[in-house]
C-alpha cells in the first residue's frame, strides 16, 4: 500500500491545522487514505448543460451556460435581495441571492461566460436560480471535477465551519495531484481480469471523479465487491479458526435412542429438508470441533424433531442435553411433546422454568450433577448458576431471536470442565424469524447455518386476508362457520410495553364482545394475556389444546411455538400494529394440521404506508424468507440481531439490503480463495494477506473482532 496515504491529513494543501480537526472530529479523517475513503453520497449529474428556453417548471437541478449582463438590487420587506439578469443565446433568467450580496457583486464580472448550476423557481413569468453554483467557464473546463458532481457525507458543523461540499471536492482534487493517482491494487490479478474489475486507481479515480455513468457505475461494483469481499474473507476465516482451535466432545457413535426411535417410534417421515439437516448437524456432532449451528426453519417447518434427534445422539454418547425456550408456555409445550416420546425410550427428562418450586429445583440440580437426569427443558432459569450440569453435550436455543449473544455465552460455559478447563458443549441455536439469507451470512458468519426450506407435506398454504373493522359481523360469521366444522380459532389483540393498560383494555373489550357473540354454553373461550398467572395461563392453553374450548382470545403471548393443529382461524386484531415478523409469527399458528387455513388481518381505516405494505405482503406470501426481506427494507438492518456487532452497518460503500448480489459473488470468491490456500501464503495472495493485514487495523471496519 502506498505510504503517503498515511499521512496525516494536516499535511494535505488546502487543508491546515483547523480544518484538519474539523474533518477528525466530524468524519474521523485523519489520514490521506481515510480521505481517499470518503466515498460521496450521491452524484448530481452534471453531463448536461441546458438552454434556458429548455428549462421546466419543477425540474431539478440544472446547469446552464450564459453571461450575467447586470445586476440589480431589489429592496424587500427586509434588508434586499441582488438580482442578476442571466442571458444565453435563447433567453434571459435570473439569479438571486439573499446573503453576501456584496462580495458576491464584486467578484462576478458582467458579460464574461460562467456556468450556473443550482435549482430553478417559476417566478413573475421567468426562470429565477437562487443561490447558484457559479464558475466562469474556463475554469470550469479546466476543473478536474467531473461531470457528475459527487456530493459527499457531510456535517451541519462542517458546513457551518466553511468545509462545503465544493471545500471537499477541491482537497480531494489536491489528494489526487499529490498521489499522482496512483494507488495499488488491493484485489488479487485474476479476481480483477475474471470479473472485469476497473483496476484500484481506475475506481478511486471514477468513484471521485467519474467521467460517465457507465464508469461510475463499475467503479462502485469494485469498490463495493471489494468491501464485502474482505468482509466475508475475515468472516470465513473466524469461522476456520474457531473450527480448528475450538475443541468439541466428539459424539462418535448413533446408538440405542437414536435408532430404537428412528426404527420405532418416529410419527411421521421426515422431510428431505429435515433429513439433510440432520445429515448436517450429526457430521458437526461427529467431528471433534465444537458445533456452532444455527437452524432457520419457518414456522411449522418441523424444527422439534431435528432437535430431538440431535439430543438422542448426545445421549448416545453418554452426554446430557438442554432445551431452552424464551417463554413458559414454549418451554411447557416442548416437554409435554418430547416426554412422550422420553418415556418410550426411557429417558429422564425434567421441566425447569420461573415458576418451579423450591423442592422440584432441588431435586432437579441434584440430579443434573450427578448425571441422572439427562435432558433439561426449560426458560432462562437454565442459565441460573445453581444449574450445573454432570456433562452436558448438546444446548438447543428455540426462537433464538429472543435471546441475546450473552445468553448463548453462558450455556458455553456449562460445558464439562475435563483438567480444568471447559469443553463448551455443542450448541444448536433455531430460529423461525428468518433472517434474510444474505444477512445472515454476513451477521451470524461465525455461525454454520442449516436451513429446512420444506414444509412437512399435505400442509396447504394459509389463506390470507385484510378486512377492516367494519367488516366484523361477517368476519364473526366465518368463525362461526369454522367451528361448526369442528374447528378452532386464535383472536389476538396486539400487546405494547408502553401502553399496556390500554392494550389490556382493548383486549378485555375485545374479550366481552366475543362473549356476547358466541354465547356460553354453544361456545367455550379461552383467554391468556401477560398478567395472568403461568399456572393460569397454562390451564388455559390446555384447555384449548384438548378441545375445551373452541376460541382462544389471546395477546402475542400465544406468539412462538404454540402448536394446536386444530386451529385454523387466525384473527389479527389491530393488524397494523404489529411488525412483519410478527404477524408471520401469529400467522404460523395456525395451518398445522391438513386442514385449510386462514389468517384475517383486522385493521381500522387509517393506515400508514409502511402499515399497507406489511399487510399487502402478508397477504400476498407465506414464505418467511421473502417476508424477512420486506421487513429488513422497511426497518432496515438495525434492528435486526446481531447487526450492532457485526460491522454490516459500517460500510463504507456497499448496502447490505441493495447489494446483495455483490455480496453473494463476494462470498463466493472469499470462499473459493480461502479452500485453495486458507493461509493466504501463495504469491498471488500475498495482496490479499497485506490487505487484509492493513485493514485490521481499522478498528471502524473491523469490530467484528471483538
Ligand atoms: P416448528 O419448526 O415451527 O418448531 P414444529 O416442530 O412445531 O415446527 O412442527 C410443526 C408440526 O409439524 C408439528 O405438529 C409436527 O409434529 C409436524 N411435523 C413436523 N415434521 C413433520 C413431517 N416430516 N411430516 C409431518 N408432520 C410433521
Ligand atoms: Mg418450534
Amino acid at each position: 500500500m502506498n505510504t503517503k496515504l498515511q499521512t496525516p491529513i494536516d499535511y494535505l494543501k488546502g487543508v491546515g491545522p483547523n480544518r484538519a480537526d474539523l474533518l477528525r472530529k466530524e468524519l474521523g479523517i485523519h489520514t490521506y487514505q481515510d480521505l481517499l475513503n470518503l466515498f460521496p453520497n450521491r452524484y448530481l449529474d452534471r453531463t448536461r448543460y441546458y438552454k434556458i428556453n429548455e428549462l421546466q417548471r419543477n425540474s431539478s437541478e440544472v446547469q446552464v451556460i450564459g453571461k450575467i449582463i447586470r445586476f440589480r438590487e431589489v429592496a424587500q420587506k427586509r434588508g434586499k435581495r441582488l438580482v442578476a439578469t442571466f442571458q444565453d443565446d435563447t433567453g434571459i433568467m435570473e439569479l438571486v441571492w439573499f446573503r453576501g450580496q456584496k462580495w458576491i457583486k464584486d467578484s462576478l464580472k458582467v458579460n464574461r461566460p460562467y456556468v450556473i448550476f443550482g435549482k430553478t423557481n417559476w417566478y413573475n413569468g421567468t426562470f429565477s436560480m437562487p443561490h447558484p453554483e457559479i464558475e466562469l467557464l474556463d475554469e470550469h473546463k479546466k476543473s478536474l471535477r467531473s461531470a457528475m458532481q459527487p456530493i459527499y457525507p457531510s456535517t451541519e458543523k462542517l458546513t457551518n465551519k466553511g468545509i462545503t461540499n465544493r471545500v471537499v471536492s477541491k482537497v480531494m482534487q489536491q489528494l489526487f495531484l499529490d498521489t499522482k493517482n496512483r494507488f495499488a491494487e488491493t484485489l488479487p490479478e485474476h479476481l480483477v481480469s475474471e470479473l472485469n474489475l476497473l483496476s484500484k486507481s481506475e475506481a478511486l479515480f471514477n468513484i471521485h471523479f467519474p467521467k460517465n455513468q457507465a464508469l461510475l457505475a463499475k467503479a462502485q461494483f469494485r469498490l463495493k465487491f471489494e468491501e464485502l469481499f474482505y468482509i466475508q474473507l475475515q468472516l470465513i476465516l473466524k469461522n476456520l479458526i474457531h473450527k480448528s482451535k475450538i475443541k468439541g466432545v466428539t459424539f462418535d457413535k448413533i446408538g440405542t435412542y437414536f435408532n430404537t426411535f428412528f426404527n420405532n417410534y418416529l410419527p411421521f417421515e421426515l422431510t428431505h429438508a429435515q433429513k439433510r439437516v440432520i445429515k448436517e448437524i450429526r457430521s458437526d456432532l461427529g467431528s471433534n470441533a465444537q458445533m456452532n449451528r444455527l437452524l432457520q426453519g419457518d414456522v411449522g417447518s418441523g424444527k422439534t424433531i431435528v432437535a430431538f434427534m440431535s439430543i438422542l445422539i448426545a445421549l448416545d454418547n453418554g452426554f446430557q442435553a438442554c432445551l431452552m425456550a424464551p417463554t413458559e408456555i414454549l418451554s411447557v409445550q416442548h416437554y409435554n411433546g418430547l416426554l412422550e416420546w422420553c418415556k418410550k425410550l426411557n429417558i429422564r427428562t425434567e421441566l425447569l422454568t420461573g415458576s418451579s418450586n423450591t423442592s422440584s429445583r432441588k431435586k432437579i440440580h441434584k440430579e443434573l450433577e450427578n448425571g441422572e437426569l439427562q435432558l433439561l427443558i426449560g426458560t432462562h432459569a437454565l442459565l441460573e448458576d445453581k444449574v450445573k450440569f454432570k456433562n452436558l453435550g448438546l444446548a438447543i436455543i428455540d426462537e433464538q431471536h429472543r435471546f441475546g449473544v450473552a445468553q448463548r455465552s453462558k450455556l458455553w460455559h456449562k460445558g464439562e470442565a475435563v483438567n480444568g478447563t471447559v469443553i463448551p458443549p455443542h450448541i444448536l441455536v433455531m430460529t423461525a424469524t428468518p433472517i434474510p439469507r444474505t444477512l445472515a451470512m454476513s451477521v451470524y458468519g461465525d455461525l454454520d447455518i442449516s436451513i429446512i426450506d420444506e414444509l412437512p407435506p399435505g400442509r396447504r398454504p394459509i389463506k390470507t386476508v385484510h378486512r377492516y373493522d367494519k367488516n366484523r359481523l361477517k368476519v364473526f360469521g366465518f368463525i362461526r362457520d369454522e367451528i361448526a366444522k369442528g374447528r378452532q380459532v386464535y383472536i389476538v389483540y396486539p400487546l405494547i410495553q408502553e401502553s399496556e393498560k390500554m392494550d389490556y383494555k382493548d383486549l378485555m373489550d375485545g374479550y366481552e364482545s366475543i362473549a356476547r357473540d358466541f354465547p356460553a354454553p354453544k361456545y367455550q373461550i379461552s383467554i391468556v394475556h401477560g398478567q395472568m398467572k403461568a399456572t393460569d395461563k397454562d390451564y388455559e392453553m390446555q384447555r384449548f389444546a384438548k378441545g375445551e374450548t373452541q376460541i382462544m382470545v389471546a395477546t402475542t403471548v400465544i406468539e412462538v411455538g404454540v402448536n394446536v393443529p386444530n386451529a385454523t382461524v387466525m384473527v389479527i386484531e389491530s393488524a397494523e400494529r404489529f411488525g412483519l415478523s410478527q404477524l408471520h409469527q401469529l400467522r404460523g399458528r395456525v395451518g398445522r394440521g391438513g386442514e385449510q387455513s386462514y389468517c384475517i388481518l383486522m385493521t381500522s381505516h387509517k393506515l400508514s404506508s409502511d402499515s399497507k405494505t406489511r399487510l399487502e405482503t402478508m397477504v400476498r406470501t407465506n414464505d418467511g424468507f421473502e417476508i424477512a426481506e420486506v421487513d429488513l427494507k422497511l426497518r432496515g438492518p438495525g434492528d435486526i440481531m446481531g447487526t450492532q456487532q457485526s460491522g454490516v452497518l459500517n460500510l463504507k460503500i456497499a448496502n447490505i439490503i441493495k447489494d446483495k448480489e455483490i455480496l453473494q459473488s463476494a462470498r463466493y470468491y472469499a470462499k473459493k480463495l480461502l479452500k485453495e490456500d486458507s493461509s493466504l501464503t501463495l504469491p498471488k495472495h500475498q495482496v490479499v494477506l497485506h490487505t487484509y493485514k492493513q485493514l485490521s487495523k481499522f478498528k471502524n471496519i473491523w469490530n467484528y473482532i471483538s
